[in-house]
């Protein structure tokens, strides 16, 4: 295992995340089965732990409790995280603190994260007073050391990281896919900036990046026959500059044997970065239609947000095709008053990317009519 400094203490490169732990077939957490898989990582090097109140309705933070209580507890690190959104006064800060404390059957937290602030919820961190709350349970020794995890745009990052100067990390979404996709790199840049390490959430996008097109998972097989198509994602976030920790939600026992040797391995090399180039460009050609959202081709003769749509469309791709309800919704919303593609080819002339507009418009409209009626 690998390990990297933080705070004066090693932090394993892998964490081992809570939240998508092996389930009983009634949908509960299989606690024999979860709690072998956390003992057999923790054996393996690995000393980091991530729950959150709402993982497994709750179940999660218990699991903890359970799961770890053979272990001293100065053995690991164990993190969690303040749902600011579900708070309805400045005393629910502390009701779910003390609640998250119990489950987990500790008397601190290692690490305890504001969860997911993004432009939605910012405003309860200031309404329920969560910062300066938990800024005192880290004076009272309840949290060792505090953090946030992000899911907003780069000036939302800025602003937190400006206006509240006690953070000690961040825990962003970091993969090869949402480096330029979502702009990952510059919310990369921003935390590095303010001199922060980060613990990376997502590494390989919720299981997009442990399967591939299948052209685009040859091209890693064919480079490195050892090594899973996962094991790409885990390495080249573990390599990022400044990277406490790389999260896995591990849900079966080859997932956690494929990550504990990931975590073993050495850096990417330059050749490795380029086998990744070469696999993520077959990827966008198979899955993607290649909008970058320049917006050269608006205005649309009959109104349509062309850019909007591809987007849509895109994250439709990138999901497999499985969140079709969300898309139906947003496309419909996108699509009111009849605007339906007329074919007339204007916005073709000024796409740098060369896409075929109006049979793409064609195409999704199709998509969209076959489904909605279901
Ligand atoms: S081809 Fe379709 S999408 Fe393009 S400008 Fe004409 S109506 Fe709009
Ligand atoms: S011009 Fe092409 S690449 Fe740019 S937003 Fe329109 S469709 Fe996308």
């Amino acid at each position: 295992m690998n390990y990297s400094d933080f705070a004066g203490t090693k932090v394993s490169q892998l964490g081992f995340g809570l939240m998508r732990l092996p389930k009983t077939p009634e949908g509960k957490i299989d606690f024999a089965r979860g709690t072998r898989m956390l003992l057999r990582a923790f054996e393996a090097g690995v000393n980091y732990f991530d729950t959150a109140y709402m993982y497994h309705d709750g179940e999660s933070e218990v699991f903890c409790g359970v799961a770890l209580s053979s272990l001293p507890r100065s053995s690991y690190f164990l993190a969690d995280k303040m749902p600011s959104w579900m708070c309805h006064s400045v005393a629910d800060v502390q009701t779910v603190f003390q609640e998250q404390l119990r489950r987990c059957r500790t008397d601190y937290f290692d690490n305890y994260l504001i969860h997911s602030v993004t432009r939605d919820n910012v405003g309860k961190i200031e309404e329920y007073k969560v910062y300066p709350q938990l800024v005192r349970l880290r004076e009272e020794g309840r949290i060792r050391h505090l953090g946030f995890s992000f899911h907003g745009d780069p000036a939302l990052l800025e602003e937190m990281l400006t206006k509240y100067d006690g953070f000690e990390f961040v825990q962003l979404q970091l993969n090869y896919f949402d480096w330029e996709y979502q702009n990952a790199k510059e919310l990369h840049r921003i935390v590095r900036a303010h001199g922060l390490p980060i613990i990376v959430m997502e590494p390989v996008r919720g299981g997009m990046l442990a399967d591939l097109s299948s052209s685009a998972n040859r091209i890693f097989r064919e480079y490195g026959p050892d090594y899973s198509v996962a094991s790409w994602a885990i390495r080249y976030a573990a390599g990022l500059d400044g990277v406490m920790t790389v999260l896995s939600g591990m849900s079966d026992e080859a997932q956690t044997e494929d990550n504990l040797r990931n975590c073993s391995l050495p850096p990417l090399t330059e050749a490795d970065f380029r086998v990744i180039d070469r696999a993520l460009a077959e990827f966008r050609r198979d899955t993607l239609i290649p909008c970058t959202g320049c917006r050269y081709c608006m205005e649309c003769t009959v109104g349509i947000d062309i850019p909007k749509i591809f987007r849509l469309y895109n994250d439709l791709a990138l999901r497999k095709f499985r969140d079709m309800k969300s898309f139906l919704n947003r496309y419909g919303d996108l699509t009111q008053a009849g605007k339906d593609c007329v074919s007339c080819c204007v916005c073709m002339t000024h796409c740098p990317q060369g896409i075929r507009i109006p049979e793409e418009m064609i195409r999704i409209q199709a998509l969209y009519e076959e489904h909605i009626g279901k």
